[in-house]
């Protein structure tokens, strides 16, 4: 088929909730892209962070090949290796005792939701209890995410949504004090605020907010969906700060290109709040997603990849700086390892779809901020080339 006639015969059957660019994705390779004309694209937006180790990797994908011919899917009823495998690689590489997993990044949020409302229930013998959450946060399109998302054209067509949220500003630490009361159940954030444009968490507010909710029993819920997995240069962001959250959620790069989430605890937490009867998923944890999970986690550590983001990223950071000095409209930039973004003052819709003509896949964020966020795999020479192409769209504005 032609490109055309796979667009028209797209917007015929698919629900136009996303307008997609005039692009029709065949296969990957490594750090490309391939459409159906076989035009080459140099992927700098990993299919929202997910292909942490790019396309066509053999070592996972024939460990997923050789869990389908085993068995796709059993149910939660019972155990299987690789969940159990998958389960010691999150506790190992988020830092928490106890994992559930989920379909999506949404379905991670809408656990921990019910784990901290669970939790201050047995502790206070009644329900009712508030979240705390950010303003230009996001934590997904389910109902319960989206009552935690703080902006508002996510929201507004969709109340009335969860009661008992209140929106504190992100990296404000007085902002969340005065909205903090022993109704609280949990304060939500996202390490680096992704979708938002790319704000990473102050070490004084991270801090800070681990401590208020020591004093008041709040359970941190840090969201990783996005910035965990190696990206900040670290297995999790937050362990670029001194905390420990109580409960992590995570998806995105987990399964690097298979559906699935996970929400992580502590003993505390795992101790009194759900017990069997209060949640549960039949696909989530399957067999298949849990082979990709244990695999992911393996090799991320086996290749050193946080390593390698936190030693390459200066080099990215350099380039961005260097846009900012050369193009008036370039205001700043911001980020931690490979999840980046660059603020401008021109449509950066335009910048993106630009940049995709000329073969360079990139993301935006919020309103005003082009996001990079490259395989985790990205070496200097990829750098270079994906700023040669950046920089010849940028000098067209
Ligand atoms: C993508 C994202 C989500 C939602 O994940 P889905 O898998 O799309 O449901 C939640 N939180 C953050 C920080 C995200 O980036």
């Amino acid at each position: 088929m032609e490109k055309q006639q796979y667009i028209d015969m797209a917007e015929e059957n698919l629900f136009h909730v996303y307008n997609r660019f005039s692009v029709v994705f065949d296969h990957g390779e490594g750090m490309y892209l391939y459409d159906t004309d076989g035009k080459k694209y140099l992927d700098f937006g990993s299919g929202i962070g997910v292909m942490a180790f790019g396309y066509g990797n053999k070592e996972y994908n024939d460990a997923l090949k050789s869990q389908v011919d085993k068995i796709l899917h059993t149910s939660n009823l019972y155990y299987h290796p690789p969940v159990i495998e998958a389960a010691k690689a999150v506790t190992d590489a988020t830092g928490m005792d106890k994992v559930f997993f989920t379909n999506s990044g949404a379905e991670a949020i809408e656990g921990a939701i019910k784990t901290a409302k669970k939790y201050a229930f047995l502790r206070d013998g009644f329900a009712g209890h508030e979240i705390i959450a950010m303003n230009h946060s996001f934590h997904g399109r389910t109902v319960g995410a989206v009552s935690v998302t703080g902006t508002d054209h996510y929201r507004d067509p969709f109340y009335p949504l969860m009661d008992g949220v209140r929106f504190a500003t992100f990296n404000d630490l007085d902002s969340v004090k005065v909205l903090a009361s022993k109704k609280t159940c949990a304060i939500i954030m996202e390490t680096i605020q992704g979708e938002g444009g790319i704000y990473p968490a102050t070490k004084e507010f991270m801090e800070g907010v681990r401590k208020l909710c020591d004093e008041l029993d709040i359970l941190l819920i840090i969201d990783e969906i996005q910035c965990g997995m190696g990206r900040s240069g670290k297995m999790y962001a937050y362990q670029n700060y001194n905390i420990r959250p109580d409960i992590v959620t995570t998806a995105k790069a987990l399964g690097a290109g298979v559906p699935v989430g996970a929400f992580a605890v502590t003993d505390k937490v795992a101790a009194s709040s759900l017990v069997p009867g209060d949640h549960g998923t039949t696909y989530g944890g399957n067999p298949f997603v849990c082979a990709a999970v244990a695999k992911s986690v393996s090799m991320m550590k086996e290749m050193d990849l946080p390593e390698h983001v936190e030693k390459t990223a200066p080099y990215l950071e350099e380039k961005l700086e260097a846009l900012t000095k050369k193009y008036e409209f370039a205001t700043a930039h911001r980020g931690m390892g490979y999840m980046q973004g660059l603020v401008l003052t021109i449509p950066v819709g335009e910048v993106v779809k630009k940049c995709l003509e000329k073969g360079l896949v990139v993301l935006s964020a919020g309103k005003d901020v082009l996001r990079l966020l490259p395989p985790l795999i990205a070496d200097k020479k990829e750098i270079d080339e994906a700023f040669t192409i950046l920089d010849s769209v940028l000098s067209e504005f």
